[in-house]
């Protein structure tokens, strides 16, 4: 059989998009680049005949007439070559989710703030009445929805998977904020911006923040771009629109008799992110601020642990670049202890020393870049080295006073130590629990 498809990863795409061949009845083997050993046993068990491992030969392709491949895999991979050898088309699991679907889809990408705004605007829609789904990039597999049942469908997508996509088709994109990220991958800004910017083909609605503009970033040669967020003059911008009867505080959102509570600036400018869309498919301001009510921010993310004699424990542990801790300390409202590093990225910390110098009283770094991050920050703030995340807490307890913030926001990967931010974050949580009476 000549339409046999190829799953490249075996990881939660490789096996969605193997549960959908399945269900659909279409032939696939499955290569996964890693050994056997390293490769998680459930999905193993699942798949068992149809894999390899580590090395695939074109003969085990004969049959292959197209590769759906996981947005984790380097470009520089041998595989790619015997692809193009063989011309066997490459494809994401989006696009094969796409081949089928006929609902609209709202794609939203950025640097930071994808996950927050896909899940504000998934619970937003679905208070209004508007039945829509988020999935995508925020581990919830678009081929294993039930997706006819939906009036939108709201994808959540990375440059990686921007990058290797081919149909973009989307009702409204959205480009939340472009900063240094992914330098391993993307060999340059140019390149990391392109990928990003890919999300606006195909696309009616296109919206971006409007601090990509004030940056002067180019952002398609083709589409018109609309824009919300707060501009260099500190006012209110949804969908284009200067709402200057929508009233802002550090922490608070109003409009007619409604307020919505928010942490940070980023947070505001997630909620306008929001409320463009919603105003682009004609919900009223009113409705949408409205339906905002009970939202529950995503765990790791700014996230209050505990609040005890005085002081204020924040788990950030989904910050893994600059732009996110340097978003995290503007939020603190107090003097800040920052728990700061993770595993090495090719990134500049640099920008990260004026918030710090601002906000933070005292720097416990944590993880393998401590003295990558030592070397370029220009900090005049005391620093104290700690060897686990137990030893990093009780540092801290050690110096807070009442009136203080302690902010776990590493500005790095947690794969050093932990398998992911999530168990990073649990870390920290227990060492609060176990430590901090
Ligand atoms: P993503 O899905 O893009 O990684 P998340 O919503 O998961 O974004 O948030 C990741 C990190 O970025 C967290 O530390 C969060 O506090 C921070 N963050 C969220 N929204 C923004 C924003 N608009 N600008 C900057 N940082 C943000």
């Amino acid at each position: 059989m000549n339409n046999t498809k190829l799953i490249i990863g075996l990881g939660l795409t490789g096996t969605s998009c193997a549960a959908f061949l399945k269900k659909k009845s279409i032939p696939f083997i499955i290569f996964d680049t890693r050994p056997k050993t390293e490769v998680d046993d459930r999905y193993i068990e699942n798949e068992a005949e149809n894999i390899f491992f580590e090395n695939i030969m074109k003969k085990d392709l004969i049959n292959v007439d197209e590769a759906i491949i996981s947005p984790g895999l380097d470009k520089s991979h041998k595989v790619f070559k015997i692809l193009k050898d063989l011309n066997i088309n490459i494809i994401t699991d989006i696009d094969l989710f796409k081949r089928s679907n006929s609902i609209p889809i709202i794609s939203i990408t950025g640097t930071n703030g994808k996950t927050t705004i896909v899940n504000m605007l998934q619970h937003v829609l679905n208070n209004i009445g508007i039945n829509s789904i988020a999935c995508g990039n925020n581990g919830i597999s678009p081929l294993l929805i039930p997706s006819s049942q939906y009036k939108y469908i709201i994808l959540e997508l990375s440059s990686y998977q921007l990058d290797y996509m081919h149909d973009y088709t989307s009702y409204i994109s959205l480009i939340s904020n472009i900063d240094q990220d992914h330098t391993d991958r993307h060999k340059s800004i140019e390149q990391y911006i392109s990928a990003k910017k890919k999300i606006y083909k195909s696309t009616k609605y296109c919206l971006a923040n409007i601090s990509l503009k004030e940056n002067r970033i180019n952002l398609s040669d083709i589409n018109t771009i609309s824009y919300y967020g707060i501009n260099s003059k500190s006012e209110c911008i949804i969908y284009d629109n200067n709402y200057k009867n929508i009233n802002i505080s550090n922490s608070k959102i109003s409009y007619n008799n409604l307020s919505l509570d928010y942490l940070g600036k980023h947070n505001l400018e997630n909620i306008l992110a929001v409320l463009s869309i919603l105003n682009i498919i004609n919900i009223e301001l009113d409705d949408s601020l409205a339906a905002f009510k009970d939202f529950l921010y995503p765990s790791h993310r700014i996230e209050l642990i505990k609040e005890t004699n005085g002081i204020q424990w924040f788990n950030d542990s989904k910050s893994t670049n600059c732009a996110s801790t340097i978003a995290a300390l503007d939020a603190m409202k107090n003097n800040t202890i920052l728990i700061l590093g993770g595993s090495k990225k090719n990134i500049s910390y640099s920008k990260l020393s004026k918030n710090i110098n601002n906000k933070v009283k005292l720097l416990i770094y944590i993880g393998e870049n401590k003295n990558y991050i030592k070397n370029q920050l220009k900090v005049d703030v005391r620093s104290i080295d700690a060897s686990t995340m137990q030893d990093a807490v009780q540092i801290a307890i050690k110096y807070a006073v009442r009136g203080d913030s302690i902010l776990l926001s590493p500005a790095s990967p947690s794969y050093d130590m932990y398998k992911n931010y999530q168990i990073r974050g649990k870390d920290f949580k227990n060492a609060i629990e176990k430590y901090v009476i």
